[in-house]
């Protein structure tokens, strides 16, 4: 099936035009800007699915992807830029998606030359274009992303840098960087209609990117429906909870049990934690292939997925304002309350046979006598609560005898004083027991 989608119209340097869309081919055009190939690691390792099963066509239900990447590709030179021409140019033959990785600069006020972030020469915007560069001058990383956006399907802003700007942006911004919706400007869309979509982390967690990638195909190809996005473009399913909700270390938050230094196994908080108020699936989802992640390896959040990051998640080794507050009340009654689970842990780490015969047969166990009278009387109220209203069947076989092979080696007359290999030499005949 072949289909129509309008191209972008005329503006400056680009002349605009209409391209064939093919289901079977989905092309993606890959620029980097201001960047330290992060995004790029992530998605390598993506596993759900991933990158080459996406490039070599294994995902069914989603075009094959013709993936155009500065470091990934065979191509070189002007042989690879030639796509990113004809994609600007309208005469691709099939549709695209952008993916910009790393923070925009502010060189398009450039007035003499010179760039942050270049790919190509002038002389590979050829053809139909109106020349924005001389020929044998770079281009701007910024000069493709003007003229291919509004051409795509999709833009997609991949990390942190691209999505809110992140470290190039932050205080004392030289290089003006910012993100690529501050760049297009909010009234843009694509040519399916969407603005511009975001899937921030640094590094982004690479499975977040090629699932969003693989949902919108889905739904362009009508073998799913519209990927949910919230109002700043991320996917919702992806960043709809807080990192401290699914975190490994949220129990011990909430029975008031904080590290004191990096290593520690408790939870982060007073030691510079923003889980509790950002937005990250890195808990759930793990940074590669559904293994490790920032908690998961001992790291404190530093909020590094929100749009206010750097600047309003530092200095990273202090504890957040708001965690004294609620670390503080935690401490109370998480206190009280890991205290009652201890006890109720403390029953629970014993049969009932071990409570009727009041010992544990352990030699592990420190506790392998009688419980103490506290003990009883706090399983005996325990007891009442727990079968409140309903029927303790401990209770009503009250009087079921205990089994009669109890301490078999006993029993049988088995030297256990003795270190004797082979069992059969411990076994004392009936008679002599
Ligand atoms: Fe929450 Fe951070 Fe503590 Fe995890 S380490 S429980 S995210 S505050």
């Amino acid at each position: 099936m072949t289909e129509l989608i309008a191209g972008p119209g005329p503006h400056d340097g680009y002349a605009g035009g209409v391209v064939a869309a093919s289901d079977s081919v989905m092309h993606i055009f890959w620029l980097s800007g201001m960047s330290c190939d992060g995004c790029t690691v992530s998605v390598m390792g993506a596993d759900t699915p991933k990158l080459e099963d996406m490039v070599l066509g294994r995902v069914p239900t989603i075009p094959q992807i013709v993936l155009h990447h500065p470091m990934l590709a065979e191509d070189s030179g002007a042989d690879f830029m030639e796509p990113y021409r004809q994609a600007v140019e309208g005469t691709l033959g099939a549709p695209y998606m952008l993916v910009v990785e790393g923070s925009i600069p502010d060189d398009q006020t450039f007035q003499q030359g010179g760039h942050f972030s270049a790919m190509g020469l002038g002389s590979d915007w050829s053809g139909a274009m109106q020349a924005v560069r001389a020929a044998d001058q770079p281009l701007r990383a910024t000069d493709w992303m003007w003229a291919l956006a509004p051409g795509a399907v999709a833009s997609i802003a991949i990390g942190t840098c691209a999505t809110w700007g992140g470290i190039p942006a932050a205080a004392g911004n030289i290089t003006g960087s910012m993100s690529l919706m501050d760049y297009l400007g909010g009234d843009y869309r694509s040519t399916r209609g969407l603005p511009v979509i975001n899937v921030p982390g640094c590094a982004p967690i690479g499975d977040n990117f090629t699932e969003t990638v693989t949902q919108l195909l889905q739904f362009f190809e009508g073998t799913g429906p519209m990927p949910e996005f919230d109002d700043l473009g991320r996917p919702a399913w992806q960043f709809g909870e807080t990192v401290h909700r699914h975190c490994v270390k949220a129990g011990y938050y909430e029975e008031g049990v904080f590290a004191e230094e990096p290593g520690d196994n408790e939870c982060l908080v007073e030691i510079g934690c923003w889980g509790p108020v950002v937005q990250c699936n890195i808990t759930e989802r793990g940074a590669i292939n559904h293994m490790g992640g920032c908690m998961v390896a001992g790291g404190a959040c530093i909020g590094c997925t929100m749009p206010g990051f750097p600047d309003k998640y530092s200095p990273f080794y202090k504890a957040p304002p708001g965690s004294a507050l609620s670390g503080g009340v935690s401490k109370v009654y998480g206190g009280a309350i890991r205290r009652l689970r201890r006890m109720s842990m403390k029953t629970g780490n014993r049969e009932s046979i071990w409570d009727k015969a009041d010992r544990v047969p352990s030699a592990w166990a420190r506790e392998a006598g009688e419980r103490g009278t506290i003990q009883k009387v706090n399983a005996y109220f325990y007891k009442k609560l727990q079968y409140h209203g309903s029927v303790h069947h401990g209770k009503r076989n009250a009087k079921q005898p205990q089994p009669q092979s109890l301490d078999i080696l006993r029993q049988k007359g088995v030297d256990l004083e003795a270190s004797v290999p082979v069992l059969g030499e411990r076994v004392k005949p009936e008679e002599e027991i």
